[in-house]
């Protein structure tokens, strides 16, 4: 039982060093995460736009062809007005010409919708890009300085991860599930020691009895307030010896 909280301990100070170095980083990581999430957003913007604005400008194009079209059979049915031989020929003449106005007005009412939209969407294209070229400026600086931070600590980390694998593979499964759970839950601290008779990761005193028990490690035990694994300080100073802490 002692082997078995011994290197329960040494794996949360293994995690504690890790957890340091994770700490250099500050909020880079999730800065880092939150730039690249809104500029996919902003971008995803302004292809909406774009593709908006292309779809509008085709059938600008589309309307125009239709308009000069229009505007060519109506020469030719005014043209026609003059040869008319009876009044059934004439009115269906002009009823042609009526409706062929009449759909002109309508494709160049729809024309002048479009130019609108197309140019609101050519502003909102050009308020987007600058602003997501700043966040990119700020994004690449967040990830050269991420980038210096993890370099400079690289070979230590390589090196704790190293060492955290081996301790780990020494853990019973049940326990290292048992710690893995706390230290995600508790914000890194799963294992602690007793110290002024109060648990070291929330404070709150152990009764006596208890710290006896712990003292004796015959079995795990977890606080009763915060539910972290309480080990003696004897198995603490055993852990630290055998890391060379
Ligand atoms: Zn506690």
């Amino acid at each position: 039982m002692i082997e078995r909280l011994t290197v329960l301990y040494e794996l949360q100070l293994i995690d504690d060093q890790l957890d340091e170095l994770e700490e250099l980083r500050g909020d880079l990581p999730a800065a880092v995460n939150e730039l690249t999430s809104q500029i996919e957003t902003l971008q995803q913007q302004v292809e909406e736009k774009e593709a908006e604005k292309k779809k509008s400008l085709s059938k600008r194009k589309e309307n125009d062809n239709e308009v000069e079209r229009l505007k060519a059979s109506l020469k030719k049915f005014k043209s026609q007005l003059y040869q008319v031989r009876n009044n059934k020929e004439y009115d269906a003449l002009t009823k042609e010409i009526d409706h062929s106005e009449e759909q002109i007005k309508k494709l160049d009412a729809e024309s002048i919708a479009l130019e609108d939209l197309i140019q609101k969407l050519k502003n909102e294209i050009d308020e987007l890009e600058p602003q997501i070229e700043a966040l990119q400026k700020d994004l690449k600086e967040k990830e050269t300085e991420l980038k210096q931070i993890i370099k400079a600590n690289e070979r230590e980390e390589a090196k704790l991860l190293d060492k955290r694998e081996k301790i780990a593979a020494k853990v019973k499964k049940p326990d290292y599930n048992t710690y893995m759970r706390i230290r995600k839950a508790l914000n890194g601290k799963a294992v602690v020691t007793i110290n002024r008779s109060a648990c070291s990761g929330c404070h709150n005193v152990v009764p006596p009895q208890r710290q006896i028990e712990i003292r004796q490690s015959k079995r795990i035990f977890s606080c009763e307030s915060c539910g972290r694994i309480l080990v003696s300080s004897e198995i603490a100073e055993e852990a630290k010896k055998k890391l060379d802490l």
